[in-house]
Formats: structure tokens, C-alpha cells, sequence
């Protein structure tokens, strides 16, 4: 029996709305001085990973995990003061932005974001097949609240996405402003806290069961568990019904819900992790400001700069030849000529400070 000839070019086409799409990149060079993803420059406490191997060993590994992450969604909900059904967890926060995505986006539905913002409020829809309405924050990078009603009018997003610290400007958006949006938006508003300890406030006190509104956090900066890759929503019970439906069945791997679970034990040592890089913070804000660079006011673990007489991303070459990583955004909408550092050590701060004092003479 012979086989039918293979067709010419047997590679099967990208869906059609993906072609021209990019993957998400932020370069990782090696160098001695990583200051570009906004990790915590301090790892979780000792007692932790001895509390995790402990737990694991007990893990019955043949067995899939709990479903519905029950003790770590309790423990969350204990440490916001929500109830369990008001807490979604994911695998990053980058997963609860897709299936926040794939419940109320999709063909036919926008999500409205207000650049410059978090690259993957839009690059995350566009995925899921849902279109991008974009605002533009003001000339002083804050929101732009006639942006958004503006926005609101013309698209009726599905989803309303602020970032509060934003990233990658480090503002934060006042609690006036989120109340305004989530009053005025037709969809649900999604509140992006990845960075919210290291600020004055949080919007999860307007989290509501009557309220279209959810904030979204992560393990990957103030719990300084980025490897771990855990993230979660608290929000309406509604919301988290609505995402369950279009979960994976056993997403969160059962090493995860313990390491997630008894970080949360070790609370006090990571308000120190932030209280010591929140104080770091003003030391690197107060060194940029001996420097020959714009910067604007951070509420977050970095500060957005921009070289007053230097070209971005020259600068940025200029400290990667020096061993100092940080994250080039001079070519993002609206950021001309910026640069984004994270807060590190001491010492990692000292290198940034020095070897970009030398770039710039
Ligand atoms: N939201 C914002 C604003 C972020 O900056 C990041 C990380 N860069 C994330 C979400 C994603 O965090 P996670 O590691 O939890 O996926």
C-alpha cells in the first residue's frame, strides 16, 4: 500500500490574528548586576525552605494535588480578611491576567489598558483573541481619568486593567481615581498590585461583592519567590467562579500550595524585605537625583529614569559593559528614552550609581 505524497509544506499556519504577534522578551544577559525584572534582591528566609522540604516529604506524589487549592486560598483569605471563595490562585500572576482573559475576553470583547502600562495587559488578550483599546496616561505619566471614560464610551471593555504601582512608571494611582474608574467602567476592573506592598496603599479594600472590581497580586517580588511562580486574585466570589470554568483541572501543583501556604507563615520577615528595600529605594532615588537624569516618583521596588542629554539605550549598553543589567524602555510607547532599574542590595545600587555616573560624563 503506498502512501499519500506529504503536502508540500507539512508546518500547519499560526492562527491568523497571531501572525504579526511577538512573544513577550525582557533580555537575560549574564552579567554581575541583575537590576531588570523587579525580583526581590533577598531570598525567603531559611526556616521557609526547611518548612517546605519538611511538607514535601509528606507529599503523597501519586496522588493529583487538591483542586481547589483550598488551605492556600484559605490562608490568603485569612491574610486579607476576604472570605476563601473571594481568593483565585494561579501560576503567576501572568496566568490570572489569562484567565481573567479567557472568561470575559475573546473574539468580539476589548479589554481597555492606559499606556505606558505592563506589557502584557495588552500582549496577554491579543493571545486570547481578544482586541487592545489603548488610552494614553498624561503628559506626567499619571491616569488620565478623561482617558478612561473615554475608552469606557467608545469600546465597553470587557476588562478595565490598572496597575497600581504601574509598571514600569512606579506611579501610583490614587484611591479617589480606582473608585471613579470602577464606577464608571461597563466590565470588570482589574487592578494589577504586583508591587502594592511597597506602597501606601491598596485598592483591596474596595474589593466587593457587589462591585465589578478585582486586584491581582504576586509571590515574585515581595515574597521573593519568583521562582516559585504563584499568583493570585481576590475579588467578587462571582469572579472566582467564572475563572474556575475555564482553569486547567489541577493547575497548581501540590508543591506549590504548600510553598505558597507557609510563605504566608513568615509574614513579619517579609514586611522587613520591604521595609529595608523601601528605605533602599530613597537611597538609589537620591543618588539618580545627583545625576544628569529625569526620574519620577516610585511607589513600587524600581524607578523609571530618563538620561537627561544621553540616548537610552546607548546608556544601556554603556552599563551592560559595565556588569549592570537594567531594563531598557526607551522604545515603549510613550517612554522615550527611559530606562527602568529595580532596587537591589546595597552593593548592586553602589554598582548601578557608580557605573552610571560614568556612562553619563
Ligand atoms: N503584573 C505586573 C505589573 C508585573 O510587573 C509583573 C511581573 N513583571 C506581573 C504582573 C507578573 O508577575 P508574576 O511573576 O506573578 O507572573
Amino acid at each position: 500500500m503506498s502512501l499519500p505524497a506529504p503536502p508540500l509544506d507539512p508546518r500547519p499556519r499560526r492562527r491568523p490574528d497571531l501572525v504579526a504577534l511577538e512573544g513577550y522578551h525582557s533580555p537575560q544577559v549574564d552579567v554581575a548586576v541583575r537590576l531588570n525584572t523587579n525580583e526581590s534582591p533577598y531570598p525567603p528566609p531559611a526556616a521557609w525552605a526547611e518548612a517546605v522540604a519538611e511538607e514535601v516529604a509528606g507529599v503523597e506524589w501519586h496522588r493529583y494535588p487538591d483542586r481547589q487549592a483550598r488551605r492556600l486560598r484559605s490562608a490568603l483569605a485569612e491574610l486579607h480578611g476576604v472570605a476563601p471563595e473571594q481568593v483565585y490562585v494561579a501560576n503567576g500572576s501572568n496566568e490570572v491576567i489569562q484567565a481573567l482573559c479567557l472568561a470575559y475576553g475573546g473574539r468580539g470583547r476589548a479589554v481597555g489598558v492606559f499606556e505606558p502600562t505592563y506589557r502584557l495587559h495588552s500582549h496577554i488578550p491579543s493571545i486570547t483573541g481578544t482586541s487592545v483599546a489603548t488610552g494614553a496616561r498624561s503628559a506626567e505619566l499619571s491616569l488620565d481619568l478623561d482617558e478612561v471614560r473615554r475608552v469606557v464610551a467608545e469600546v465597553e471593555p470587557a476588562l478595565t486593567f490598572l496597575c497600581s504601582p504601574n509598571n514600569p512608571t512606579g506611579m501610583l494611582d490614587p484611591p479617589e481615581a480606582v473608585a471613579e474608574v470602577a464606577a464608571t467602567s461597563a466590565g470588570l476592573v482589574v487592578v494589577d498590585e504586583a508591587y502594592a506592598e511597597f506602597s501606601p496603599w491598596s485598592a483591596l479594600e474596595l474589593v466587593d461583592d457587589d462591585r465589578a472590581l478585582v486586584v491581582t497580586r504576586t509571590f515574585s517580588k515581595t515574597w521573593s519567590m519568583a521562582g516559585a511562580r504563584l499568583g493570585y486574585l481576590v475579588g467578587p466570589a462571582w469572579v472566582v467562579e467564572d475563572l474556575s470554568a475555564v482553569t486547567l483541572p489541577y493547575h497548581l501543583d501540590a508543591f506549590k500550595q504548600a510553598a505558597g501556604r507557609l510563605a504566608l507563615r513568615f509574614e513579619d520577615d517579609m514586611r522587613r524585605r520591604v521595609s529595608a528595600v523601601v528605605a533602599e529605594r530613597a537611597r538609589l532615588v537620591a543618588g539618580l537625583g545627583t545625576l544628569a537624569v529625569r526620574q519620577w516618583p516610585s511607589a513600587a521596588n524600581f524607578v523609571l529614569f530618563r538620561p537627561v542629554d544621553a540616548d537610552g539605550s546607548t546608556v544601556w549598553q554603556g552599563l551592560v559593559e559595565r556588569g549592570v543589567l537594567v531594563r531598557d524602555c526607551s522604545s515603549w510607547p510613550g517612554l522615550d528614552g527611559c530606562l527602568r532599574v529595580t532596587v537591589g542590595t546595597p552593593e548592586e545600587d553602589d554598582a548601578f550609581l557608580g557605573a552610571l555616573g560614568e556612562v553619563l560624563t
